[in-house]
C-alpha cells in the first residue's frame, strides 16, 4: 500500500510543486512506483511533467474528486518510468464551491485514491497555496506531511498554522496524520539572512527538519519550461542531484521507522 505524502505549505511560491515534482521522479528512478497528484488549479505539477493541463476532452483529477470519473481513468503516464500523473485541471478552481453542500466533502481525495493506492510505493499530492477545502482533500487523505520552507524572514510564521491545521486534522478526520518533516528550499549559502533562518528552523523543530537541503539552482527553474523533471532535463545539476538525495533521505527515514515496528510485529 502507498505511502500518501501531502507537500504543503499555505505560502505561495516556497517549492512545493518543484518539490512535489523532483521527489516524485527521483523516487520514480530510485525504482519505486509514484503517482504524483496536482491538486493545484495553477496545474503547475502536470505541466512540469509534460502534460497539458487544459485539454477539454481530458479525465482529471477535478472529475475524481466530484465522482463523475474514477481516478484510474484519469491516471497518465509519464517520461519517467514508473512515474504516472494524476492531472490538474483549471475547473478545480471551483471545486471548493461545487462541493460546499456536500457532506462529505473532505474526504473525496482519500476516498478518489483508496482504489489505486495500492498500485504505487507512494502518492504524493501537491498541494495549492492555501489552507482551503483542497489542501484539507490533500491532509484527510494523506498519511505524512511534507513541508518545504523557504528560508526567508517570514518563513517560520506561516509554519505555526499550518501545524495547528495538522493538529486539527488530526482530531478531526485523520488520527494518524503525521509530520514528515520540514526541507529547507531555494537556499542560497551567501545568504546570511537564509542561515539564520536555518538554524531558527533547525532549533524549533528539532529532528524534523531534512539534513537534504535544496539549494538555489537555475536549472531547477528551467526544467518545468521543457515539461521535465530536472533529472531528465540536466541530471548533472546540483538541483537534480540535492532532489536525489532527498529522496535517498526519505526511503531511509522510512527504512528506519520501519524497523522497530516490524521487529514489534515479529515478537511472540
Ligand atoms: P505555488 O504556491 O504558487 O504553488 P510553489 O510553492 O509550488 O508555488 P514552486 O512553483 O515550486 O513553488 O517554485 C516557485 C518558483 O521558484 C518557480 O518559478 C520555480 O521554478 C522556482 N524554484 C523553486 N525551487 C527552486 C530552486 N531550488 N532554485 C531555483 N528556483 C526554484
Ligand atoms: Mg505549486
Amino acid at each position: 500500500m502507498a505511502l500518501v505524502l501531502a507537500i504543503a505549505n499555505q505560502k505561495g511560491g516556497v517549492g512545493k510543486t518543484t518539490t512535489a515534482v523532483n521527489l516524485a521522479a527521483s523516487l520514480a528512478v530510485s525504482e519505486r512506483r509514484v503517482l504524483l497528484v496536482d491538486l493545484d488549479p495553477q496545474g503547475n505539477a502536470t505541466s512540469g511533467v509534460g502534460v497539458a493541463r487544459d485539454r477539454s476532452d481530458q479525465r482529471s483529477l477535478y472529475h475524481a474528486l466530484l465522482g463523475e470519473a474514477p481516478a484510474r481513468s484519469a491516471i497518465r503516464a509519464t517520461d519517467v518510468e514508473r512515474l504516472s500523473l494524476l492531472p490538474s485541471d483549471p475547473d478545480l478552481v471551483g471545486v471548493e464551491l461545487e462541493l460546499v453542500a456536500a457532506g462529505d466533502r473532505e474526504t473525496r481525495l482519500r476516498r478518489a485514491l483508496e482504489p489505486v493506492r495500492g498500485d504505487y510505493d507512494f502518492v504524493l499530492i501537491d498541494c495549492p497555496p492555501s489552507l482551503g477545502l483542497l489542501t484539507l482533500n490533500a491532509l484527510v487523505a494523506a498519511d505524512r506531511v511534507l513541508v518545504p520552507l523557504q528560508c526567508e524572514y517570514y518563513a517560520l510564521e506561516g509554519l505555526g498554522s499550518l501545524l495547528r491545521t495538522i493538529e486539527l486534522v488530526r482530531g478531526s478526520f485523520n488520527r494518524d496524520l503525521a509530520l514528515e518533516g520540514v526541507v529547507l528550499t531555494m537556499f542560497d549559502a551567501r545568504n546570511n539572512l537564509a542561515k539564520q533562518v536555518m538554524v531558527d528552523v533547525q532549533t524549533n523543530l528539532p529532528g524534523q527538519v531534512y539534513a537534504t537541503i535544496i539549494p538555489r539552482n537555475v536549472r531547477l527553474s528551467e526544467a518545468p519550461s521543457h515539461g521535465r523533471p530536472a533529472l531528465l532535463y540536466d541530471i548533472e545539476s546540483k538541483g537534480a542531484q540535492s532532489y536525489l538525495a532527498l529522496a535517498g533521505e526519505l526511503l531511509e527515514r522510512r527504512q528506519a521507522a520501519a524497523g522497530p515496528e516490524e521487529r514489534q510485529r515479529a515478537r511472540p
